[in-house]
């Protein structure tokens, strides 16, 4: 059965179980989030089998991916006062940037569990949450999503006048976040 745009559907292929979703893009794409759940989106004019094939090509990598995600998750989470501090303090820092979009009122900052993101920005209530498993990342890393998080304030999607705006303030934000996810 086809799944219809935007409608996942679960999948396996080569003994990987993903979800697939048809989305109006031109390549298909493969992540691995950070829970460890494997996504597949495929351009909607793309057949399942075409997807199944593209799974089991890059099987390898992908149980790779899976298991170092795994590892990350089992990691004990830090304490939340400590690092509500933490990315209180590094919110902190980023915050002269914006502070003129902002009208000189820094977000409010708050720490979650939370799996699939690193990250929220709400810029209507003027809110950023981070996972607390953000907190066992590298610092580069995390400075990216800071940095991602506060840009969400300017731009709220993810488009490319979104990109223009991390990469400007973190030229090598690709590098970092490489060390956080696996595309
Ligand atoms: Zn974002």
């Amino acid at each position: 059965m086809a799944a219809k745009e935007g409608q996942a559907q679960l999948r396996q292929s080569g003994g990987i179980c993903y979800q697939l979703t048809r989305r109006r893009v031109k390549n298909l794409n493969l992540r691995v989030r950070p829970d460890g759940t494997v996504a597949v989106s495929i351009p909607l004019r793309a057949s399942v089998r075409q997807a199944d094939a593209f799974v089991l090509a890059r099987r390898d990598w992908i149980l790779e991916a899976v298991q170092r995600q795994q590892r990350r998750a089992a990691r004990p989470l830090p304490d939340r006062a400590l690092a509500l501090e933490h990315f209180t303090a590094l919110s902190r820092q980023v915050f002269p940037a914006f502070a003129g979009v902002l009208g000189g009122r820094m977000p409010v900052i708050k720490v979650r569990a939370m799996t699939s993101r690193w990250g929220v920005c709400n810029p209507v209530r003027g809110q950023i949450t981070f996972a607390l498993a953000l907190y066992n990342e590298p610092a580069a890393a995390q400075e990216y999503v800071v940095v991602h998080e506060f840009c969400h304030f300017l731009v709220p999607n993810h488009s490319p006048a979104f990109w223009a705006q991390v990469e400007r303030l973190l030229p090598d934000w690709k590098a970092r976040r490489a060390l956080l996810r696996e595309e």
